[in-house]
């Protein structure tokens, strides 16, 4: 059977239902078994298979960690010491991490099982994983469609039961839009809450790692493990950890604001809108408030993302030259040709694209004019924001304006495909922390999911409310 939490784990493996090491041979079974998802780069067979009668053993003498039973998938840009981790990149093909992530370490601490190495768009730039130098995910409800990205491996291994729970990485919406294409949950926690230390960069002023689960009480399990100060990470808060598994609502109801414009917007499936408007319904059943509020900001979201991560990746993707690590040209015979032949030949598409466009909107003619005023407005954006959380505890929209689409159906208009991250980067920008729910399937059987975005550091608060409300 496939577990959807790891209380229900815990239950079997307490009245000896199942074994630790049946329980990863069964994931290993439903990994070979749906091999064409193309979710996993990597299977750590047989190390997992030693690791859970490890943590077996703690079980049985009593000292096992918080994640005993927790079986997890790392989205391939996660560093796990002895481990190769590409970000999906031709660049990074067989290189193998000299270090572990925070996360890692702090989740192998509590007995979490590492199962393996998750497909995702190349350097988590994408909305549709179809950017992987490995190939697209497929989406376990109709494996004609896109599993959604960046994190898209994570995503469909934990739909299709792969792996208990994943972590991927959110910079743009990565962890809560394929989440929401696979209908599952997926957090975006508030802007240094988690140690990027040994996430391989994107965009650093906007990435964080964030949980793909079944459920809520997962999320909070993972959260109060891998959150918290480090000193690997100057930008990883040095507030103490909230509770998240016990921190309950303070409030029985509260007050949510959507943005009108996020369901007037022509691009949103009617569908999408409709299932919005069903659950805004249902939160005004259960006695909260909802308003319907303005934002006139929401016009500049996805340029002024799109002109900040690409400025900050052209920036940390100038380290993968060809020489101190990854992948070297052959067709090489001094320094630029080195380099230049290298990036060439390593990166994909949409990577060069935005590293051209970084550059661009760096450059000494260009500065002023994008990068600069794009800061200004996000600014902007954080201020306005700020201020609509004084009058309001949440905010509330679709994750994405569409379902799951066709793979290649965007693929080849890098515009359209920006737009399906409308409705996420705006916690990205402001730095607040932000879940996708489930919200019903659309007739083709795709699944919808709702976004609800909480303030900053109140994310013990916003997964409560999430449980609340499943
Ligand atoms: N789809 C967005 C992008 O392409 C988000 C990516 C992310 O969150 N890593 O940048």
């Amino acid at each position: 059977m496939s577990y959807k939490s790891l209380a229900a784990i815990k239950t079997d493996l307490g009245s000896g239902v199942i074994t630790l090491p049946k329980l990863v041979a069964q994931y290993l079974e439903t990994i070979e078994k749906h091999k064409h998802l193309n979710a996993f780069l990597e299977v750590y067979t047989e190390e997992v298979k030693e690791h859970a009668l490890k943590v077996e053993g703690k079980i049985n003498n009593g000292n096992a960690g918080k994640l005993a039973g927790m079986v997890i998938g790392l989205k391939d840009n996660i560093c796990y010491k002895g481990h190769q981790v590409s970000a999906s990149s031709k660049i990074l093909e067989n290189f193998t991490s000299v270090y572990s992530s925070t996360v890692v370490e702090r989740l192998l601490e509590e007995d979490a099982i590492i199962i393996g190495r998750l497909n995702c768009d190349e350097f988590a730039m994408g909305a549709s994983n179809e950017n992987s130098a490995f190939g697209p995910v497929l989406n376990f409800a109709d494996s004609s469609r896109v599993s959604g990205g960046s994190s898209g491996g994570a995503a469909v291994a934990v739909q299709s039961g792969m792996c208990l729970v994943s972590l991927g990485s959110d910079t743009g919406g990565s962890v809560r839009q394929p989440a929401s294409f696979c209908g599952l949950y997926g957090f975006k926690p508030t802007y240094g809450t988690i140690s990027r230390w040994g996430l391989i960069a994107y965009a650093s002023s906007f990435d964080i790692i964030g949980p793909i689960t079944n459920c809520v009480a997962d999320m909070q399990l993972v959260m109060e493990v891998i959150a918290g100060a480090d000193e690997f990470d100057a930008t990883a808060l040095a507030k103490p950890v909230e509770e998240y598994t016990k921190t309950s609502l303070k409030k029985k109801t509260y007050k949510f604001a959507y943005i009108k414009e996020t369901l007037e917007t022509a691009g949103v499936e009617p569908e999408v809108k409709e299932a919005t408007e069903n659950y805004i319904a249902s939160l005004r059943d259960k006695g909260h408030q909802v308003e319907a509020i303005s934002f006139d900001l929401l016009p500049y979201m996805i340029p002024v993302y799109y002109v900040l991560t690409a400025a900050e990746a052209s920036s940390n993707l100038a380290r993968f030259a060809g020489m101190h690590y990854g992948y070297r040209s052959k067709q090489v015979k001094d320094l630029e040709t080195t380099i230049r032949n290298s990036r060439t030949e390593g990166f994909g598409e949409e990577v060069k694209r935005r590293i051209m466009l970084g550059v661009f909107v760096l450059s000494a003619g260009s500065y002023e004019a994008y990068y600069s005023k794009a800061q200004k407005v996000r600014r902007l954006v954080q201020d306005k924001t700020f201020a609509l959380f004084e009058d309001f505890d949440f905010i509330i929209s679709p994750t994405s304006p569409t379902t799951a689409f066709k793979i290649g159906e965007k693929s080849d208009n890098p515009l359209a495909m920006y737009l399906a991250d409308i409705f996420t980067v705006h916690a990205n920008i402001a730095g607040n922390p932000a879940i996708s729910i489930p919200n019903g399937l659309a007739k083709n059987g795709m699944p919808i999911g709702v976004q609800i975005m909480g303030r900053h550091f109140e994310d013990a608060a916003l997964l409560a409310l999430a449980k609340s409300l499943s």
